[in-house]
């Protein structure tokens, strides 16, 4: 290993690991993406990317495969939907990454880097307002990797159900779809009035009261009327950002107003290189709001 000044106070130090091409930079380690080093000293975890926890069988066959020959015999998943076989020895990392690559699967999700996008199951949700599977394949096409000052996380919620927690990443988007009442056609059945879990309608004789203020656009009611006597009013995605979760939690702010679906690719990519330009080495995006303001940042970003 060579100790090399490169600043005053500060130092760039090379280890030499060839397998890994490991770079200690600054105090801080960059190493190959999807290697993490575990207790045990010589031993490694490879994590796989599982954009939006997606696997295909044959890929799963691999993971098995490669579990069994190199690792201890078993795989876990991280908090963030990514699968991780453990036990490995370092020498047999690339023998591993082998096995893996040949399935078409992706080491990553490690360091300073954009991680894999995390997305709930809003493609197949009943409750879901938008196909999120796509989107997040999408985003992860568009960004995945990224090298930036720091780790950036990005999750997608097809509902304000909010299974993925969009509020503890540093961009969150959340689905929304808002009713629209029609009493013409309404036959006051009291469907929506029921599956209506933020008491925002309420149905008699007379007709339908609807307390927007209360409505979070989950959209239940527009899905449960048996009349089509409830449209859509708008649809989008909330967007939220600078959240955080782990030792020092900061929750997402809301960014006001809703975003066209087809706006979010181009959005993330603004967003992503507003970060890349602005963040000072180490610090998250929530941190940054934090010291820049968050009016200028959303200014500087055109809410
Ligand atoms: S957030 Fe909504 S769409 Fe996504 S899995 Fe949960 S309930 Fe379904
Ligand atoms: S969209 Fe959801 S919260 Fe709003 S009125 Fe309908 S059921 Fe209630
Ligand atoms: S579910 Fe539809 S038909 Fe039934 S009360 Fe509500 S708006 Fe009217």
């Amino acid at each position: 290993m060579a100790l090399i000044r490169d600043a005053p106070g500060r130092s760039l130090i090379i280890c030499a690991y060839p397998s890994f091409g490991y770079i200690m930079k600054f105090g801080k380690k960059s190493k190959q993406p999807g290697v993490v080093a575990l207790r045990e000293k010589g031993v490694i975890s490879l994590r796989v990317k599982a954009v939006a926890g997606i696997i295909s069988a044959d890929q799963l066959e691999a993971l098995a495969k490669t579990a069994r020959e190199f690792g201890q015999g078993d795989v876990c998943t991280t908090a963030r939907l990514n699968i991780e076989v453990p036990g490995i020895q370092q020498a047999d990392v690339p023998d591993a990454t082998a096995v893996l690559s040949e399935a078409g699967l992706v080491l990553g999700s490690t360091g300073s880097s954009v991680r894999s996008v995390v997305a709930c199951k809003g493609t197949v949700c009943r409750h879901g307002c938008y196909d999120t599977f796509a989107m997040a394949c999408l985003l992860e096409e568009q960004e995945g990797g990224r090298p930036l000052p720091r780790k950036l996380k990005i999750a997608i919620a097809g509902c304000p159900n909010n299974c993925s927690r969009v509020q503890f990443n540093d961009i969150g988007f959340m689905g929304h779809r808002y009713p629209r009442f029609d009493e013409d056609e309404c036959s006051r059945c009291g469907a929506c009035q029921l599956v209506c879990k933020e008491d925002a309608i309420a149905v008699d004789d007379e007709g339908i009261i609807f307390v927007s203020d209360r409505c979070i656009g989950c959209g239940d009611c527009i899905a449960v009327c048996p009349l089509d006597a409830i449209s859509i009013a708008e649809e989008g995605l909330t967007l939220y950002l600078g959240g955080r979760a782990g030792r020092a939690i900061r929750l997402g702010t809301e960014v006001p107003g809703s975003i066209a679906e087809n706006d979010v690719p181009a959005l993330t990519q603004r967003i992503i290189a507003y970060f890349a330009e602005n963040a000072c080495d180490g610090e998250r995006f929530g941190q940054m709001m934090d010291r820049m303001g968050e009016d200028r940042v959303f200014r500087e970003l055109g809410f």
